[in-house]
């Protein structure tokens, strides 16, 4: 009930776990996935603000010269005019530092009592030569239009009250820029100055470079931004003339005046979809093999854990069990020895066909202490790592030749017929003999012992190019598919709950101690095996190369004689 208990929790435990980690790495997934749309939104936010900043540089570049207007007294222009015919000296500065600005084409000033739309009257043009206005008749339309809108535009500023600037500037579309002088004591209009604007410099020198400057080349950042003149359907300019404006593609549109100026141009960005998403998509991607990689860590340490503590109990229960089945095999020869050598001692047996009986008793129960014994201390040796491997050239066939003339007999005392073939007298080996004997003993044991009517052991030896095989097979019980993985793990025995009555002795070491001996001579062990029908065991070692054995060890080896007391020995410590 508590082992029941105990396992459940396991795997609760193991369920909270794995639940834990899949939550964990969903939450992670999601957050990565909106971390990246948060970081794309705020770079096209980010792009779409340097949209405004663009259009600050321009306007601040075109005016630069005109700064510090308003600190300037305008109130003597008309006096200045009167007298002189030229405006005061100081706004003469600011039109001579205007006229070398490459954003301005020619300046033209227009008394208030004037009008410029009346071709008969005159203006006064900026000459930036003598740096000083002359009259003029020759003045494009456009002073009449800038005029028209800064007068307009200035007077309806000196209607509120709250206007304290003495200068009002207006851009005529992308044409000119035209500045209403104001009389603040009088409030009243001086006159205009109108500066008529240089669009191909425009067009040509600032925006190109200002454009490629912020924006970059689309391939690289996937941004293509355009200036276009909305009212002709025309592009100004771009940063990469291979895209072509489409209203469908572009994301985001302001006009340039938002800040005031050049009302029929606005400008235009469109988010590619490659690079800026790319860029943050690869971020993505990465974080996402790493939280893979980090999870995968995760899990695998998880159920490592999980099996290696399954596996750990497991081998306690079946080492816990082994020791009561070990307390008991080892007390019940030793009782059976006390008993009978305290009745020999005693006197009480004296007839020489009991006293036979009893020595014959003692014998055999010691017999199988000793085995028991040497069992026990194999699997000391192997566990801790202390076996002695004198490897020497072996003839396989040589060495089970000697196995069987030693053992038919007590074999076939147990009543099993014993058959051997062998095609590969001549191969040899590079084994321990004592090992060779231990592996031969156990699996003859084990045929032995799980054989139930059908009493026959065939041993077979065979070679090819690279190893010698030999098997042990019986038509014994057989091994069930499911139980063949295990069996030689060490205390494993195979639950034979069908027939408890009968119980066959054992305490699943046997073939543990073989697979370790195979595999320190270089070998390999496999089952065949079906239930009802038998079992064969198939051990394979490398083949040695005839070239690589001296003749005199040759010699002894084929005349049969044991090699242990001939051949000089190969030893190695396994450890
Ligand atoms: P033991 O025989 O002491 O139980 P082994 O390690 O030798 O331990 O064998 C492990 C298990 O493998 C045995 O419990 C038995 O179920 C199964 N087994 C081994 N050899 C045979 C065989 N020849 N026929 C059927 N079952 C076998």
């Amino acid at each position: 009930m508590k082992i029941l208990r105990n396992r459940a929790f396991r795997w609760i435990l193991l369920m909270l776990g794995l639940s834990a980690i899949i939550a964990l790495t969903g939450m992670n997934v999601l957050s990565l996935y909106d971390l990246r749309d948060r970081m794309v939104e705020s770079e096209e936010e980010r792009r779409i603000d340097q949209l405004d900043e663009i259009n600050d540089t321009i306007r601040n570049q075109i005016l630069e010269p005109l700064r510090g207007l308003y600190r300037i007294e305008l109130e003597p222009i008309e006096s200045s005019l009167q007298q002189t015919g030229q405006l005061p000296e100081n706004i003469q500065d600011v039109l001579t530092r205007s006229s070398k600005s490459p954003f301005f084409n020619s300046i033209y000033f227009t008394p208030e009592n004037v009008d410029p739309c009346n071709p008969d009257n005159s203006i006064y043009r900026f000459d930036p030569e003598n740096q000083q206005i002359t009259p003029t008749n020759d003045f494009p339309d456009l002073v009449c239009d800038g005029v028209g809108l800064a007068r307009t535009k200035t007077k309806i500023q000196l209607n509120d009250f709250n206007y304290r600037w003495n200068n009002n500037f207006e851009f005529d579309t992308h044409r000119s820029l035209n500045i209403g002088l104001i009389n603040l004591s009088e409030s009243r209009m001086i006159g205009y100055i109108t500066l008529t604007l240089n669009e191909d410099y425009i067009v040509n020198e600032v925006l190109p470079p200002i454009l490629t400057n912020y924006f970059g080349k689309s391939e690289e950042t996937g941004i293509v931004v355009w200036v276009r003149d909305w009212t002709n359907n025309r592009v100004l300019a771009t940063n990469d003339t291979n895209i072509e404006y489409d209203r469908n593609l572009r994301d985001h549109v302001m006009g340039f005046s938002g800040s005031g100026f050049f009302d029929n141009w606005s400008l235009n960005l469109a988010f590619l979809d490659a690079p800026v998403t790319n860029a943050y998509n690869e971020t993505l991607i990465k974080n996402l093999i790493v939280l893979g990689v980090a999870v995968l860590f995760l899990l695998g340490a998880l159920i490592f854990m999980f099996v290696t503590a399954q596996r750990e109990r497991h081998l306690a229960q079946r080492q816990a069990s082994f020791l009561a089945n070990v307390t008991h095999e080892l007390k019940t020869p030793l009782a059976v020895m006390q008993a009978a050598g305290e009745n020999i001692s005693d006197g009480r047996v004296t007839e020489p066909k009991r006293l036979k009986q009893y020595g014959e008793h003692i014998y055999n129960e010691s017999i199988r202490l000793r085995s028991m014994i040497e069992k026990l201390l194999d699997v000391a040796r192997v566990d801790s790592g202390q076996n002695m491997i004198k490897a020497a050239p072996y003839s396989i066939h040589n060495l089970m030749n000697k196995f069987l003339n030693e053992n038919r007999e007590y074999i076939e005392n147990k009543g099993f017929e014993v058959k051997f073939k062998s095609s590969a007298e001549d191969a040899l080996c590079m084994i321990d003999s004592d090992s060779f004997e231990t592996i031969v003993h156990n699996l003859t044991e084990n045929a032995i012992k799980y054989s139930k009517d059908e009493k026959c052991i065939e041993y077979q030896i065979s070679s090819n190019k690279d190893n010698v095989f030999f098997s042990i097979s019986d038509h014994g019980m057989g091994i069930p598919k499911k139980e063949q993985k295990n069996i030689f793990k060490k205390f494993y025995r195979v639950d034979d709950s069908d027939s408890k009555s009968t119980k066959i002795k054992g305490h699943g070491l046997g073939l543990s101690i073989v697979r370790n001996m195979v595999s320190l001579n270089g070998g390999k062990i496999e089952v065949k095996s079906s239930s009802g029908k038998g079992t064969t065991f198939i051990v394979r070692f490398p083949k040695l190369n005839k070239d690589d054995v001296s003749k005199e060890q040759l010699q002894n080896i084929q005349t049969g004689s044991s090699p242990t007391e001939n051949l000089n020995k190969h030893t190695k410590y396994v450890g």
